[in-house]
């Protein structure tokens, strides 16, 4: 139990009344990432010592707000953007805050959303996502956000004939297809070792589903795409979701990479430049990626994955949940019992 903050400056004070529990919690709360080979990168190493208060994609209305604030005042219902970066370097000044090499994310570095009361920094975090369902618009903060990072770093490549990979159905994959497929893109090809989720993605607009711990996943694959499988996102991100859609990519294609689950590489060098292969890491997305998603789920061309609205009591049975892989799409709090005993 801590004090509510009081805010000074442009800070604001929210009440939360969602945070969605993302995938990337459940490494938060293990302490460490997975580097492969036995090596493991931890939390404490980076100057994250526990007890972190977690949850990064909040949902709340505005408490109070510091002397400076005016752009948003008491009673008002906004998404907070978490990605906050130092504010003073290159990446920060062009407003790529999640570049910046001293991040303050809301849920790591800050504390996060899994509480009654959030602090944020500055009132230009704050985004109106009204018109859009309160779970829903929470899960935006940043699942929604990576994916719409993800998505704009292959769409310039696409040509009208090429096939669109994604690795991993749960929300993240999920949310990903059906933002494609509200950008306008068909042919999506969904990948996963459940066939539940792939059922889950074809419902979210997926074209064609291949199951990839089939043994010939990769002739699958390539049959799937004709031949112009033309990128690839990994929301899994372990060396067998690499190689799948490495080697069925057409020349010139992209794979990005989202996922954290961890291992490591080791790959012939020769064929990425014969190919003209591009390999591009993406990590959560700005604060313009989240105007931008909020814009496209306000139009209605973005059908929401499966949410399940959980009591904050459970959390733990959730992570344990999401780190078992027995969750379908995505888990958002409801602090609504929490704050009527406030
Ligand atoms: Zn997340
Ligand atoms: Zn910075």
């Amino acid at each position: 139990m801590r004090e509510t903050p009081e805010p000074k400056g442009s800070e604001v004070v929210m009440r939360i009344t969602h945070c969605g529990v993302c995938h990337s919690d459940v490494h938060l709360w293990h302490g460490f990432f997975d580097l492969g080979a036995g090596r493991k990168a931890y939390l404490k190493d980076r100057g994250l010592a526990p007890p972190l208060t977690l949850g990064h994609e909040p949902l709340g209305v505005v408490e109070a707000v510091g002397p400076d604030v005016k752009d948003v005042r008491a009673g008002d219902k906004r998404v907070v953007y978490p990605w906050i970066g130092c504010g003073t370097c290159w990446a920060c000044d062009e407003g790529l805050s999640t570049l910046c090499a001293a991040p303050r994310n809301i849920g790591i570095a800050l504390p996060g959303a899994f509480a009654t009361h959030l602090l944020v920094p500055d009132s230009r975090y704050l985004v109106d996502a009204s018109g859009i369902d309160d779970a829903f618009a929470a899960t935006l903060a940043c699942s929604g956000t990576t994916c719409y990072s993800a998505i704009a770093k292959i769409s310039p490549q696409l040509r009208a004939a090429d096939w669109v990979a994604v690795l991993g159905c749960g929300g993240l994959g999920l949310l990903a297809i059906a933002m494609l497929k509200g950008m306008g893109y068909d042919k999506i090809v969904a990948c996963d070792v459940e066939d539940g989720k792939l059922e889950a993605a074809r419902a979210q607009g997926a074209a064609r589903v291949v199951r990839s711990d089939r043994p010939d996943a990769q002739q699958a694959l390539a049959e799937a795409t004709a031949g112009r499988l033309a990128a690839a996102i990994d929301f899994v991100g372990m060396p067998s979701t690499f190689d799948l859609p490495y080697a069925v990519l057409r020349k010139g294609g992209t794979y990005v990479l989202v996922g954290l689950h961890g291992g490591e590489l080791a790959l012939p060098l020769p064929p990425i430049a014969q190919r003209s292969i591009a390999i591009i890491g993406s990590f959560v997305g700005t604060l313009a990626d989240l105007h931008g998603v909020v814009e496209l789920a306000r139009s209605g061309k973005l059908q929401a994955p499966p949410i399940a609205m959980k009591p904050p009591g459970e959390l733990g049975d959730i992570l344990r949940a999401l780190d078992e892989r027995r969750a379908m799409g995505r888990t958002v709090l409801d602090f609504s019992s929490v704050q009527a005993r406030i």
